[in-house]
């Protein structure tokens, strides 16, 4: 008989939080959901709570718990309602819960994950930002608690599926041996074929058009500029211990090769499928053994063609803004990340155009080459020079 995980979901209401908990109940012999968390949308998460039999929920603030309550109609008892942030920390380090999935978007998602971290459960981490702004902090938490920790971001996902591996996620502490080097795949967004001066008029709605994936606001502009693939480059550098210069990106519209590890001896291997985030989430739910996701099968004769291209650094700025980061250092990780959160934010509330994302972030990464450098040991710190790039940053958004 299987020993059922409880699973606390972060950030359930979600894209990947409503996959995960498709994933999780096609499985009731497996999981059980212990906590959901929303900052917004109250009336899903009390849905969401009802439907999985949560015991514990976590909310921002006393008017949300308000809200979640009023949307509460069933006769059957209420779960534990929980609020705000510290709330979210305690409840990804509940002893009541084996698996968390880190779905938090942007680095508010930081705290919690890195309790799961913390506290050794089995992380399944969709937030890449908590990699992004607190890579070493968070890699070591992993290591000291004896903590599994499981990459969810589908390229991360893949290129783990592609390297040799015991049936534990533990996380290393050098270059897995004999890998050459690690090739990230990405569909360079809906505007791959356009040049960087027809940009400047382009609408959310345009940006968050993404041809492959759906997924929610603040990542799909992302993946538009390509600063997510630079998120993910600083991931990677973060989750498998390797050096920027043997980590590659290559463009691949279809989304079909998630991505790929370079052996030594030249072989390439790949993790192909649907573009889905529900395998990913079931791969970590499940690992080591394969279960169920709902995907289906993987037809490469309808696929037709698969192609591959360089990506062109001057039409996605951000993409090499990122790769300049991450060999500056971790302030400047920090720097990148908040202000994306801020410029993204901006565009999306039509304070900024979207071609000013990109300077936005080159001008907060000045900023904080200027600033005296301090220590970045500690989550406090970190949160510290989020915070200050933030206030650096909102000016540039018109009001
Ligand atoms: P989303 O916007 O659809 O959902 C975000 C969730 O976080 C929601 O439940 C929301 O209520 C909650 N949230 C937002 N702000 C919060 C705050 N300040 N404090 C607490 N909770 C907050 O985002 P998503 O697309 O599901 O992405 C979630 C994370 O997963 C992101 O870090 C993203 O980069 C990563 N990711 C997503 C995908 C995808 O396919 N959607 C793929 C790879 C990685
Ligand atoms: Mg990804």
């Amino acid at each position: 008989m299987l020993k059922q995980s409880r699973v606390t979901i972060l950030g359930s209401t979600g894209s990947i939080g409503l996959n995960t908990i498709d994933v999780v109940q096609r499985h009731p012999e497996r999981f059980t959901v212990y906590a959901l968390s929303a900052h917004s949308r109250m009336k899903q998460l009390a849905d969401q709570a009802l439907m999985t039999g949560a015991k514990v929920v976590v909310v921002p603030d006393t008017q949300a718990r308000d809200t979640f309550k009023s949307h509460w109609i069933s006769h059957a008892p209420a779960p534990e309602i929980r609020v705000g942030a510290q709330a979210l920390s305690d409840t990804a380090a509940d002893p009541e819960t084996d698996v968390v999935m880190a779905a938090i978007v942007g680095a508010a998602g930081l705290p919690s994950a890195l309790a799961a971290a913390q506290a050794g459960k089995r992380v399944l981490l969709a937030n890449k930002e908590a990699l992004v702004a607190a890579g070493s902090l968070f890699m070591a938490a992993i290591r000291q608690s004896g903590a599994e920790l499981l990459p969810i971001d589908s390229e991360h996902n893949a290129i783990f599926q592609c390297l040799p591996h015991d049936g534990r996620a533990s996380a290393p502490t050098g270059p897995t041996a004999g890998v050459r080097r690690l090739i990230l795949t990405a569909s360079g967004g809906p505007f791959r074929t356009k040049r960087w001066d027809e940009l400047h008029q382009v609408t959310p709605e345009q940006a968050c058009a993404h041809p492959n994936w759906s997924m929610g606001r603040k990542i799909s502009v992302d993946s538009a500029t390509m600063l997510n693939k630079g998120l993910e480059v600083i991931e990677a550098h973060w989750l498998f211990a390797m050096p920027p210069e043997r980590i590659n990106v290559v463009i691949h519209p279809q989304s079909v090769v998630h991505s790929m590890v370079e052996y030594e001896d030249g072989s390439v291997l790949a993790q192909l499928g649907q573009p889905d985030m529900r395998t990913p989430i079931a791969y970590g739910l499940g690992f080591p053994d394969r279960i169920a996701s709902g995907v289906g099968m993987l037809d490469l004769a309808l696929a037709g063609r698969l192609d591959f291209e360089e990506p062109d650094l001057k039409q996605f700025p951000c993409l090499k803004l990122s790769f300049d980061a991450l060999r500056s250092g971790q302030g400047a990780c920090i720097a990148l990340n908040a202000a994306n959160e801020i410029a993204v934010a901006g565009f999306l509330s039509g304070a900024l155009a979207y071609t000013e994302i990109a300077l936005v972030i080159d001008a907060a990464l000045d900023w904080q080459a200027g600033v005296p450098e301090s220590a970045l040991n500690s989550l406090d710190d970190v949160m510290a020079l989020d915070a200050l790039t933030r206030q650096h940053t909102k000016p540039f958004l018109r009001a």
